[in-house]
């Protein structure tokens, strides 16, 4: 039977990856819908091949572009995700949008009552209670597509939620691992970018180099599977042979083990229950010399420790995290803030925020919008 999808944000890393998954199931799948920010090359090839319905830019000056090239009606902005999201054929959409832009596009998702293979973390983060509420009460479903937390989720089958004790998330450690205080005062923006097990956007991998993107998933982790932070323990595990792992009250813990490569959990989001052989690489047990495993290190990688209280805080402070993070991370990229600088920032807007305990959906707008402007002027004052 042939499965309509969508996916969004489809130029980037997660969304070529489910392409490649999407091509090697043949035609399982049906491509549905295709939206991206403004990469309208990547974005006129990969509609060529698969022949979406639709096709969603966000530039609008980017769509314009495009439609001089494509037949296919090229839609725009927040409207043109709806008519995709929103399509009865669909049963599945892969969210692959980075950063905060994903929040909109999940919730009309989740009224419109779909599965959702999620890639997307900072959405979860910035709302994560209210997302989950949602979904809930519409009936729809989250299948988790981050590594760590398809780790988790496959653990967790057919166990009842009671009966955890801990989470354990793993964390490679990023390319900062190995270095000192004094080398990560002075690391290049190359150095941050090169991260030795996983091939990521950018935005990503300067997160997995301050750890952040480990603190995000805390949270990611702590809504998608509705448990307190002190019942997530982080661990550093530098192999990535582990995804993930959970801990029973009887003292078993359950792992879940595979290559490091995200065509796995992103095929499983898909196929899910199903699971379908593939031609990713295998777990070579003989050929590991050890797995190792370390507590993280909060003074060398303070953003881990701002995103543990920010945990235990709970209400707008995840969100305030978030926004504040994602100016930083653009003004690191833009080379107009240092690596170290970046969680004193975030810290700053973190202090002076007043925080909403139970915050409704125009909550979270408005503490995104003003952690964004003070992370702005904390920046200017800094350079
Ligand atoms: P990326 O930067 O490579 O791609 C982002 C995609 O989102 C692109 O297609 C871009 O066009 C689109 N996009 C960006 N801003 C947009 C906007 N304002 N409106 C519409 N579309 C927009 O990012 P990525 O590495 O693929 O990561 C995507 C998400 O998945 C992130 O939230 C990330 O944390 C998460 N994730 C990524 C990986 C990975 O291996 N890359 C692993 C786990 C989770
Ligand atoms: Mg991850």
């Amino acid at each position: 039977m042939m499965r309509y999808i969508a996916v969004l944000g489809s130029t980037g890393s997660i969304g070529t990856s489910t392409l490649r998954v999407v091509r090697q199931l043949g035609n399982r799948f049906r491509v549905l819908g295709l939206t991206a920010n403004s990469n309208i090359d990547l974005l006129y090839a990969q509609a060529k091949e698969f022949k979406p319905e639709f096709v969603c830019v966000e530039e609008p000056q980017a769509a314009f572009c495009l439609q001089k090239k494509l037949k296919t009606k090229i839609l725009t902005g927040q409207e043109g995700l709806k008519r995709i999201i929103s399509d009865q054929r669909l049963e599945k959409i892969v969210l692959a949008i980075s950063g905060s832009a994903a929040l909109k596009p999940l919730l009309t998702a989740i009224e419109c009552r779909k599965k959702i293979a999620l890639a997307n973390k900072e959405a979860l983060v910035m709302a994560g209670p209210l997302i989950m509420q949602k979904v809930r009460a519409a009936g729809a479903e989250i299948i988790p597509v981050d590594s760590e937390q398809s780790a988790i989720w496959q653990c967790l089958q057919a166990e009842e939620s009671n009966k955890i004790k801990k989470v354990y998330l793993t964390a490679s450690g990023g390319p900062l691992r190995g270095c000192s205080v004094q080398d990560i005062k002075r690391v290049s923006l190359k150095k941050v970018l090169e991260h030795p097990r996983w091939k990521m956007g950018k935005k990503i991998s300067v997160d997995s180099a301050t750890l952040m993107n480990k603190g995000l998933e805390l949270l990611e982790a702590m809504y998608l599977f509705n448990l307190p932070a002190k019942e997530i323990e982080i661990l550093i595990h530098p192999e990535a042979v582990i995804h993930s792992m959970v801990e029973f009250v009887d003292g078993v813990v359950m792992a879940q083990l595979s290559f490091t490569d995200m065509r796995i959990p992103i095929q499983y989001a898909l196929t899910y229950p199903e699971r379908l052989a593939n031609n990713a690489g295998r777990v070579q047990f003989t050929r590991m010399k050890s797995l190792n495993f370390e507590k993280p290190d909060f003074k060398k990688f303070p953003c881990l420790q701002l995103a543990v209280a920010v945990a235990n805080q709970g209400g707008t402070a995840p969100c305030v995290l978030n926004a504040a993070n994602e100016i930083c991370v653009q003004a690191f990229l833009n080379k107009n803030l240092k690596f170290c600088s970046i969680p004193m920032i975030i810290e700053k807007v973190l202090r002076k925020h007043k925080k909403v305990s139970v915050p409704r959906l125009e909550d979270i707008f408005a503490a995104d919008a003003w952690a964004r402007q003070e992370a702005i002027q904390a920046i200017r004052k800094a350079n």
